[in-house]
This record gives structure tokens, C-alpha cells and sequence, in this order.
């Protein structure tokens, strides 16, 4: 919950908190914690957010685009912190005085996660889940990865970090990971094919 001695994330435009820009240049404090949290198909997300995910997986359902699933949604700065640390602590045999800078590839740091403000969500599919195969970069070529990639933007999400932004986002390729922008600014930066951090830019 917000209180009066934390400071507030950095809000790109106060008429539209949904665009707030978390990356591993603007951080979350460890006390940020959205106050509308609530549950849409078994994640956790705003509750714009997760209004908007029960539409679109309801949408693929009657598009008959097979069983999507949302497989992570809000992290708290202590959950992404255990994440990214248990990651170290994997590759430090391989990566030795390496593995922070290893780590910090393939999991955000703490509070460098759109994660923790409660907007992003992490999408695969039931056989996936089935085989422990969660989040993969076969997902970007099934049905599901497809049809999301083209019509996430009507129910207000974006594809993050997507494979040809890596320099803007800072953030490798993710084909699982949607971020909840709003119908209106989905659309557009679908439409221009921008980048949150262009997208503000722009702006
Ligand atoms: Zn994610």
C-alpha cells in the first residue's frame, strides 16, 4: 500500500498509470506494492490487468486457439530478489566472479521487474505445463504464441520484450512475457510497432 514516506514509482503520464516504465535503468523501490491486486486465472495482476487477461484467454478459448495459460503475474521485490539469487547461485560453478552479470540476463534484478508492478504476466500453454517445458522460445510458434502476438493488443497487452527490441528494452526475447498497457496505447504501439521505452519517448 502506498503510504507517505514512499516514494512513488516513476509515472510517465498521471492520466494513464499504466504506462509505468520499469526497466533495469528505472527501478521499483523494495516497498512498491500496487493496491488493487486481485486473481484472474490462478495469477495475480491489477485489477485492470487481470479483468483484461480473463477477456483474452477467453477470446483464444472461442478462437479455438488451444488451452493458454497464465503461468506468473505480480512478484513482490523480496520474490524477484529470491528468483535472481537462487540464479546466481546456479551458475557460480559454471560462471565463478561471472554469475551476477550471467544471472542478470536471464532474470531481472530486483526491482527491475515489470513483474512487481502487477501489469505483466507470463503466458504458456497446458502441454507445456504438463511436461515442465513452462516458458520457452517454442511457445513464439505454436497457435497460442501466434495468435497472441497479433491480438493481444485488443484487450490492451503488449508483447514486452520482443526479439528485434533488445537494445531499446534492455531485456532479451521473451515470446511468453505480456504487458498490460491499456486498449488504447496497446493498440497504438501495436499499430507502430514501438517499444514501451519509444512509446514514452514519443511522447
Ligand atoms: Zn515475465
Amino acid at each position: 500500500m502506498p503510504t507517505q514516506d514512499q516514494p512513488e514509482p516513476k509515472v510517465v503520464n498521471k492520466n494513464a498509470p499504466e504506462l509505468i516504465l520499469v526497466n533495469k535503468k528505472v527501478r521499483l523501490t523494495r516497498e512498491y506494492e500496487p493496491s488493487d491486486l486481485t486473481k484472474a486465472r490462478g495469477v495475480t495482476l491489477r485489477a485492470p490487468a487481470a479483468l483484461a487477461l480473463d477477456k483474452m484467454l477467453s477470446a483464444a478459448g472461442e478462437a479455438g486457439i488451444g488451452d493458454i495459460r497464465a503461468v506468473s503475474g505480480y512478484r513482490s521485490y523480496a520474490t524477484q530478489d529470491a528468483v535472481h539469487s537462487a540464479k546466481i547461485e546456479r551458475l557460480r560453478p559454471e560462471y565463478k566472479d561471472g554469475a551476477e552479470l550471467e544471472a542478470e540476463k536471464l532474470v531481472a534484478p530486483p526491482g527491475a521487474s515489470e513483474h512487481q508492478t502487477g501489469l505483466a504476466v507470463d503466458l504458456s500453454i497446458a502441454s507445456y505445463m504438463e511436461r515442465d517445458y513452462v516458458l520457452n522460445y517454442d511457445f513464439a510458434d505454436t497457435k497460442a504464441g501466434r495468435w497472441l502476438k497479433e491480438n493481444s493488443w485488443r484487450y490492451g497487452f503488449v508483447l514486452r520484450y520482443a526479439e528485434e527490441k533488445e537494445a531499446q528494452t534492455g531485456f532479451s526475447y521473451e515470446p511468453w512475457h505480456y504487458r498490460y498497457v491499456g486498449a488504447e496505447h496497446a493498440q497504438s504501439m501495436y499499430e507502430a510497432k514501438v517499444c514501451l521505452e519509444e512509446y514514452l519517448a514519443e511522447k
